[in-house]
């Protein structure tokens, strides 16, 4: 047998409430929307409910249609995939071998070293400085076949310029896959879009992941996409399971694509709530870097005493090598959070310096 690192979702609502005897928790520790579902996609989930005694279309071509014209690239440059996870994992089994290398800047999203040790290749996590990537640092030798960029960063939260990303393209040699892994990209105010898709025809070897389970809130229903060159995309296709994606996540996807004005008014929103929850943070004494996703980066040397801490206040948040993460909730979840916070850090203090102009 193999061994395998394992993938550590986020704890539920019903396990702390269990293990706690609390009578409700707040679960912001999966990075997911605060918002419900968009009334258009219920209805387009609701017509399509009549066709599942069928198979969905397998080469998802009504949405990759609406994607191509929206995003500015060609139908042959889309991918879709039940969720971003997957169409990585698609894209991982199609492109390593053993004894390739995965250069990944790091501490980043779980999921990346568990690829890498599927496909039997080596996993090079590059540190990031002041909790961000410094893609300076990442030396682009022969047998690296792929580096990973989320861009924001999970779990720290924080953006990295386009220009940086295309400096990294522009001394990559075409053997190296890179992929930029825009999950939390929608929630950067100052640039939703970062127009990398489009630069897909000039570096044939970048291939950009992006998601619904975020900004759109169709996590439950799995779907994601990746753009990339057409080559890039035909590799991709030979990998299994056919039918993926199913037919009701392919529905709620084009139906959220048109509603672009609620979408951008939820991505307002969430940044508001976002810029508060780092502030009341930092007033605390927290060391938060400035973020760019749907959640912060609470940097701290013992984050499970303080995922305890707060979990014992009905606060589910994710702890993780070197912080904890949380994600922005509605208003009232996210007063909760400050709340307990407050109350976390009368016994639990930040150490070190901050960082934080508002310390
Ligand atoms: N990329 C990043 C950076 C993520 O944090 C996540 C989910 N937490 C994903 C991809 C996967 O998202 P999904 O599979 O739901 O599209």
């Amino acid at each position: 047998m193999r061994t395998l690192r394992a993938y550590r979702p986020g704890r539920t609502v019903a396990d702390v409430v269990a293990q706690r005897g609390l009578e409700q928790a707040v679960k912001l520790s999966s990075n997911e929307s605060a918002f419900g579902p968009l009334p258009a996609v219920l209805e387009a989930i609701d017509a399509a409910c009549r066709d599942i005694a069928r198979y969905p279309d397998p080469t998802c071509r009504d949405l990759r249609t609406k994607l191509a014209g929206q995003i500015g690239v060609s139908i042959g440059s889309i991918f879709v995939g039940p969720g971003s996870a997957a169409v990585l994992t698609q894209l991982s089994l199609a492109a390593l071998e053993s004894g390739d290398r995965v250069l990944v800047p790091w501490p980043s999203f779980e999921l990346y070293p568990i690829l890498a040790d599927l496909a039997g290749a080596g996993f090079v996590p590059v540190p990031l400085v002041d909790h961000t990537c410094d893609l300076t640092a990442i030396d682009v030798t022969d047998n690296v076949r792929m580096v990973i960029v989320a861009n924001p960063n999970n779990p720290t939260s924080t953006v990295i310029p386009v220009a940086e990303i295309e400096g990294l393209l522009n001394r990559t040699g075409p053997s190296t896959l890179v992929v930029i892994d825009e999950a939390y990209a929608d929630f950067n105010v100052a640039q939703p879009e970062s127009g990398l898709p489009r630069l897909v025809d000039r570096y044939p070897n970048l291939v950009v992941l992006r998601t619904f389970s975020k900004l759109h809130g169709l996590a439950s229903l799995r779907i994601g996409y990746c753009v990339a060159s057409p080559m890039v995309i035909e590799l991709m296709n030979r990998v299994p399971p056919p039918f993926a994606v199913n037919g009701l996540a392919l529905a709620a996807a084009s139906a959220s694509l048109d509603q672009a004005p609620e979408l951008d008014r939820r991505r307002r929103a969430t940044a508001l709530q976002r810029d508060r929850l780092v502030a009341g943070s930092r007033s605390l004494g927290w060391p938060v870097p400035d973020a760019g996703g749907n959640f912060v980066w609470l940097p701290c040397s013992d984050p499970l005493a303080l995922s305890e801490g707060l979990e014992r206040l009905g606060i589910i948040a994710r702890a993780l090598d070197g912080g904890l993460r949380v994600t922005v909730g509605t208003p009232d979840e996210n007063d909760a959070f400050l709340t307990a916070l407050t109350a976390v850090t009368a016994i639990i203090r930040p150490e070190g310096e901050s960082t934080c102009p508002n310390p």
